[in-house]
């Protein structure tokens, strides 16, 4: 269990001063122009060593994406863009980042503007967050006053602006090049890859887009050293990471562990245990909707990571962690799934666009067991089809819970087919979602 004084995040749960002096005495803003002085390379080469991963729910590595940013500003400047657009369903640890604690981010986004050499930094901030983006806006406002951002921000010489932005409420604008060209002002569509932010982002000026957790703790990590952060958790996962604990626990809740906890350990201590017990659990989906459900018994001993998780078909993600209990009908739990990312694509590829509503409507049916068995295999065909042959991951996205439905959990669907098959009656639940 992490110790508390391994917390980066102290006022997770908003029980003290959200603003600068609050802040200020739990350790924020302390010694930043000391770490700037040591240099962009310097500040680089310390979120390599500490092994940090992004905490958007990709995990690439934090510190290798910084140094794609050009060494030298050439014509064009450059630009970090934060995504606080957080949407996906289980997800909930941004939120409280920008509301409790939103000076960790700010400071967060100095160091990181300065390392890749960016002059401004832009937070996109999901449209339905608004205490949260009240509070950021509100610590910006504080750091500008108080001369840790703007010119000379912190007397390091370093001009440095930083501007909140509120999106609309759209999941798609969480893919980081939807993202920006929702800032541009345009629909909220991604671009196809390459190129790269890295080269061509925000204005056609290279950029680099991180999640909130990632840039939150990159001071801490300076303050504390790589050496610090890479001695928690696990070889190529390490550091602490923010969980969001939903679904059928008794205590839900956001908490800062160590990488690699185990799955039993993060709910029995954090969570309250399972509703009626650990006989009672079903599947646990462990890394927000979009990543592959897990039945119960490969869940006891699990090592909440991104390699163990990846290895067992499924992944991290946002560490959104979703307990389904055994009153859980997992058919239409990931129909209702299936129904929000159907809703949510952009509609731009066909795969997507018309494979989201097909798996839709298909496990439809399923649920009621109105299905023949064959269409199992065809459903999961249709889902290689949809995964990997779109622009964007929200394709795999959608693609990647009905895999799991299917690996898991086949007998369920068979045994519906069968009982409906004998007792064909009219009198079936309603769909999850009227179209
Ligand atoms: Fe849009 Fe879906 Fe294609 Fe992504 S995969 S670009 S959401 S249609």
């Amino acid at each position: 269990m992490l110790a508390d004084k391994d917390r980066i995040f102290t006022n997770l749960y908003g029980a003290h001063d959200w603003g600068l002096k609050g802040a200020r005495q739990r350790g924020a803003w302390d010694g930043t122009k000391y770490l700037m002085d040591k240099g962009p390379g310097w500040i680089v080469d310390q979120i390599k060593e500490s092994g940090l991963r992004g905490r958007g729910g990709a995990g690439f590595p934090t510190g290798l994406k910084w140094s794609f940013m050009p060494k030298e500003i050439g014509e064009r400047p450059h630009y970090l863009v934060v995504n606080a657009d957080e949407s996906e369903p289980g997800t909930c640890k941004d939120r409280d980042i920008l509301r409790h604690d939103p000076h960790l981010l700010i400071e967060g986004c100095l160091i990181a503007s300065f390392a890749m050499r960016a002059h401004a930094c832009y937070i996109y901030v999901r449209g339905e967050f608004i205490k949260e983006r009240e509070n950021l806006q509100a610590a910006v406002d504080q750091a500008y006053e108080a001369g840790l951002i703007g010119k000379n921000a912190c007397g390091s010489g370093w001009d440095f602006d930083c501007y909140v932005h509120h999106g609309a409420g759209a999941y798609i604008c969480g893919e980081e090049t939807a993202l920006l060209e929702s800032m541009e002002g345009k629909k909220g569509q991604p671009r196809l890859k390459p190129p790269f932010p890295a080269n061509v982002g925000l204005y056609g000026a290279p950029t680099t887009v991180n999640n909130v957790e990632s840039i939150a703790v990159a001071p801490t990590i300076l303050r504390r050293g790589a050496g610090w952060f890479s001695g928690l958790g696990k070889p190529n996962n390490t550091g602490t990471k923010l969980f969001c604990i939903s679904g059928h626990v008794n205590t839900p809740c956001n908490v800062e562990e160590e990488m690699g906890v185990p799955f039993r350990e993060l709910i029995e201590k954090h969570a309250g245990g399972v509703r009626g017990g650990w006989d009672n659990l079903l599947a646990v989906i462990p890394g927000g909707s979009s990543v592959p459900c897990l039945p119960a018994d490969t869940c006891q001993d699990l090592s909440m990571d991104f390699d163990t998780l990846r290895d067992l078909k499924s992944g991290l993600g946002t560490a959104a962690v979703i307990v389904m209990d055994k009153s859980t009908d997992m058919i239409r739990a990931i129909a209702r799934l299936a129904y929000f990312y159907k809703h949510e694509s952009c509609g731009q590829c066909t795969p997507c666009r018309e494979g989201t509503g097909w798996m839709w409507r298909v496990l439809e049916r399923m649920a009621r067991g109105q299905a023949e068995k064959r269409e199992i295999d065809l459903l999961l065909e249709v889902t290689y089809q949809v995964e990997g042959h779109t622009i964007c991951a929200l394709g795999d996205a959608a693609a990647w819970p009905v895999q799991g439905l299917i690996r898991h959990f086949r007998h369920v669907i068979e045994e519906r087919i069968d009982t409906y098959s004998a007792n064909p009656t009219p009198a079936q639940p309603a769909p999850v979602a009227a179209e």
